[in-house]
């Protein structure tokens, strides 16, 4: 059935990911995007398509639109650009999810949140299970986006239990692929940028560090089966790819693929950085029968080809 869809962060990387798949399935796809992360670049080829509407505008003012499912992916991701502002990365979480819960309830629509497996902080359980409350420090250099994501994820069940309100909250596990930011400051698009201009790749500590990385096609999959199933499943459910690997471990894979000359240094680890990282996908396999089909190896290369690309064809565009 042909829907109305609100994407709010629709303009950035796992954003114009979904309004792309929103569009082939045939819905009418609303993005609204403030551009502090994201860009036009991002959805260019989309701006001509009849069933794709932009909005500028910030989501921590209300909005008023008819919609029949909303996205709620409005929030900078990454460490660097989330505590340039830290205040207003909290504003986000807290007001902008706010005003798209109040939009639901007003128009009644389905609403997902894009949660963070920052949730769980620097897990003492491993893998995380859903059922794990966290060990998140709430005064830290990462607790604007952290306690932001977690109070959003309170606001999510207490709109449930309160006004009925039909939830769907995913907690993210790192994602990585091709539209990521070159300045984005995420580890994968780091290496993979340093890796392509011969530059020293920088380990923040020894690099023992461990995270799960997951390919967008795949995250984005899971985001259509979480909405579309029934409405008993309302998470929160781990999205994210179970094989962990050490960060030393990516930049070597990275410099392997790119035929790199780059050497690595250490850098100081930044506060609060997580030990490990591995989500438990129990529940997403047995609720949604998904699990991640892109290898590291497949999503690196195709990544890898993207940057190559990118980094050839373009000075790059100001970002904070
Ligand atoms: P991104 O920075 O590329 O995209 C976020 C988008 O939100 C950008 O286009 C930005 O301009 C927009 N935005 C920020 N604040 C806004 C506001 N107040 N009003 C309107 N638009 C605003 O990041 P991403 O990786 O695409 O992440 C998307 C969502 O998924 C975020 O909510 C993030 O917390 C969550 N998430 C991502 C990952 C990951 O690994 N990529 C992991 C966990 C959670
Ligand atoms: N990291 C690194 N070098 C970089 C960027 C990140 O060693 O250039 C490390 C970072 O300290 C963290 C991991 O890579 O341990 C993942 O960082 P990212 O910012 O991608 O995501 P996080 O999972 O920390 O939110």
């Amino acid at each position: 059935m042909r829907k109305s869809v609100l994407v709010t962060g629709g303009a950035g990387f796992l954003g114009s990911h979904l309004c792309e798949k929103l569009l082939d399935a045939g819905h009418d796809v609303l993005c609204v995007d403030n551009f502090f992360t994201g860009g036009k670049d991002n959805i260019l080829h989309l701006l001509e398509h009849p069933r794709f509407e932009l909005i500028r505008h910030d989501i921590t003012f209300p909005l008023y639109l008819e919609v029949q499912e909303i996205y709620n992916l409005a929030c900078p991701a990454s460490p660097v650009h989330y505590q340039f502002d830290p205040v207003q990365t909290t504003k986000t979480n807290v007001h902008g999810t706010i005003n798209m819960l109040g939009l639901a309830k007003r128009v009644k629509a389905k609403i997902f949140q894009a949660s963070t497996s920052e949730v769980y902080g620097d897990p003492e359980v491993h893998p995380q299970p859903e059922s794990y409350w966290g060990k998140v420090n709430p005064i830290g250099l990462r607790s604007c986006y952290d306690e932001g994501k977690r109070c959003a994820e309170t606001l999510f069940f207490d709109y449930h239990r309160q006004h009925r309100l039909r939830i769907k909250v995913a907690r993210i596990f790192n994602t990585y692929g091709p539209r990521m930011h070159p300045n984005d400051g995420r580890v994968v698009s780091n290496f993979i940028v340093q890796a392509l201009r011969n530059e020293p790749i920088t380990i923040y500590g020894e690099g023992s560090q461990t995270r799960s990385f997951c390919y967008v096609d795949d995250m984005i999959r899971a985001f259509l089966s979480l909405m579309e199933a029934e409405d008993s499943v309302t998470g929160p459910v781990n999205l994210g790819n179970p094989d962990e690997f050490t960060i030393r471990e990516l930049a070597d894979r990275v410099i392997d693929l790119t035929n790199s000359k780059s050497k690595l240094i250490h850098c100081p680890l930044p506060e609060d950085d997580p030990r490990q990282r591995k989500p438990d996908i129990s529940l997403a396999r047995s609720a949604l029968s998904w699990e991640p089909r892109t290898t590291l190896h497949e999503g690196l290369m195709k990544t890898i080809a993207f940057f190559e690309k990118r980094l050839s064809t373009k000075t790059q565009t100001h970002h904070p």
